[in-house]
């Protein structure tokens, strides 16, 4: 009998919402191939242990390398834009997430398994769509916690986390969205633990 041993226990799907990264204090610079549409946008997915704590930097021999994922670049410059500054294509950010994240799963996905694994999730997880159901849009109006989780929940069928960030007004905003996957990056699964962080008990949902 061959017996892996368990590198992770899950991953974190996490999205971000642009509009929250670009009015904090960091700002924001779009990325060279143009403003992204007013979506979540995929931030990585990061293998994690039940613990809470997680893996990182796993394997400096299998550094990111684009033409091992050259078909999937232009769905990846539409779902997982890169935000920071200065403007970049991309790539400098999908490297981090491999290099940080990616590597950490490299026993169950390869690097084309990996990237193709965040957008097959995040096509099954319209977040814009299923909050637009519940009332909630990125106007710029405050909606309780609990009626964004609430929505989330009742669609997808697991509780997610929210993360939240401040605007340059202090203002607790709705900043990314975890959602737990199961080690072979298929399957949403109920999070066996959740991060850390604090909300305002209504937050922010700023337009972008
Ligand atoms: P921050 O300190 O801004 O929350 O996170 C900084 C970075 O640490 C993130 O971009 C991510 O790479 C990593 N990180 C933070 N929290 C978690 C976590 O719960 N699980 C994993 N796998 N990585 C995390
Ligand atoms: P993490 O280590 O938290 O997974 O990723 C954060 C790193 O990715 C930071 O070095 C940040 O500058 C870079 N980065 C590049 N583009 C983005 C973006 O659009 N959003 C976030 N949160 N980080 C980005
Ligand atoms: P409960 O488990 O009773 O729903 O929440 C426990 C605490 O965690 C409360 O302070 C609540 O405001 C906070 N909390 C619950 N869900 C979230 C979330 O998705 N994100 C953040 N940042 N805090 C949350």
């Amino acid at each position: 009998v061959v017996c892996f041993s368990q590198d992770f226990d899950f991953f974190y799907l996490v999205q971000q919402w642009p509009g929250s990264y670009c009015d904090s204090k960091q700002s924001c610079c779009y990325p060279t191939t143009g403003k992204p549409d007013a979506d979540f946008g995929i931030h990585g997915l990061w293998p994690n242990y039940r613990d809470g704590s997680y893996p990182s930097n796993c394997d400096s021999n299998n550094p990111y390398d684009e033409s091992e994922i050259s078909d999937l670049i232009r769905s990846m410059q539409e779902e997982w834009p890169t935000l920071a500054c200065p403007s970049g294509n991309g790539s400098k950010f999908w490297a981090h997430e491999w290099d940080k994240h990616g590597t950490c799963s490299e026993s169950v996905l390869s690097q084309y398994q990996y990237f193709e694994a965040a957008l097959d999730l995040k096509k099954d997880v319209d977040l814009v769509q299923i909050l637009k159901k519940a009332g909630i849009r990125a106007n710029g109006e405050s909606y309780p916690l609990y009626d964004i989780k609430d929505a989330i929940k009742d669609a997808v069928g697991v509780t997610p986390w929210i993360e939240c960030n401040v605007d340059s007004s202090g203002n607790s905003q709705l900043y990314q969205v975890y959602l737990c996957v199961d080690t072979s990056g298929k399957n949403i699964i109920e999070c066996p633990v959740m991060p850390r962080g604090k909300c305002g008990s209504r937050i922010e949902f700023p337009a972008f």
